[in-house]
């Protein structure tokens, strides 16, 4: 079993991250496997050093120690590339030109009362860009914002989940992708890459072979076996948690710095106190 713990270092690791991590963690100590630590860093503007640094302090304070070097997303931008380049020559991906704006503008235009449809990632994409954005022959890899045409990507597939909510297996279909998730972004501006596309490759390239993460993830896993699929990767077991919520039902933030580990951490508590707090 190889698990990994993949925080985004913009801010503290607060108790919902600590969970996460020890869950990943004894999962894999528990069956003799290995666990990773990957930097997901991939958002240049809100990634910081500092953000870093303390994440792997509390981890190391948490008690909690990582097989291998930590992989940084932020060093495998080239690998994110020629993943990209080979869906753009295999006429999968298109450019896309729209602004938050122009997407909100095309989905509302008055459709006989029907809502507009959210996918994982926000309202599906109406394919305004899908002809005119399109991979012209031989043309190489452009410097822009990519969508997968879900038409031409969708298969049918599945994957196994043994988290407490969904635990069975899931089903995947082209016309439900077609429907409910559309033409998602695989390359966005600024990052050459985005959290779907890397996050498979991640996970491809480190070995895991359960993907444990919070629930609010749970969705977009649809997406992640689908971009297996196309890129011959394999699928690994997943594991959706449920998320550590404050006192009034509400989920925690990187924002909630009040409930950051080195906030309990200056206030004496201990990595028991933590274990104790995130029932684990
Ligand atoms: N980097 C993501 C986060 O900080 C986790 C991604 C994942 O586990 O797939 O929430």
């Amino acid at each position: 079993m190889v698990t990994r713990f993949a925080p985004s270092p913009t801010g503290p690791l607060h108790l919902g991250h600590a969970y996460a991590a020890i869950l990943a963690h004894d999962m894999a100590r528990a069956a003799g496997g290995r666990f990773l630590l990957r930097i997901e860093d991939i958002d240049r503007q809100r990634s910081k050093p500092r953000w870093e640094a303390q994440l792997i302090d509390d981890l190391r304070w948490l008690g909690l120690s990582w097989d291998g070097p930590v992989l940084r997303q932020s060093d495998r931008l080239p690998e994110y590339r020629a993943a990209l380049a080979d869906l753009w020559a295999r006429g999968l991906l298109y450019r896309c030109s729209c602004t938050r704006r122009d997407i909100e503008a095309a989905v509302s235009a008055p459709q006989e009362g029907a809502e507009p449809a959210h996918g994982p990632d926000g309202l599906i994409y109406p394919g305004t860009c899908r002809a005119a954005g399109a991979p012209r022959p031989g043309e190489p890899l452009p410097d822009a914002v990519l969508r997968l045409r879900m038409d031409r990507a969708a298969c049918s597939c599945g994957f196994d989940e043994i988290g407490p909510r969904h635990a069975g297996h899931h089903r995947i279909t082209p016309e439900e992708m077609i429907a409910t998730v559309g033409d998602v972004v695989l390359a966005r501006r600024e990052m050459g890459t985005s959290y779907h596309l890397s996050v498979v490759l991640d996970d491809a390239a480190q070995g895991v072979t359960h993907v444990t993460r919070g629930e609010d993830l749970f969705d977009a896993t649809r997406i992640h076996v689908t971009l297996q699929h196309l890129l011959g990767l394999p699928v690994p077991v997943y594991c959706h948690h449920p998320l550590i919520r404050d006192e009034n039902g509400k989920r925690l933030a990187k924002r909630d710095d009040a409930r950051a580990l080195s906030l309990f951490r200056a206030e004496g508590a201990s990595p028991a106190d933590i274990r104790r707090m995130v029932g684990l």
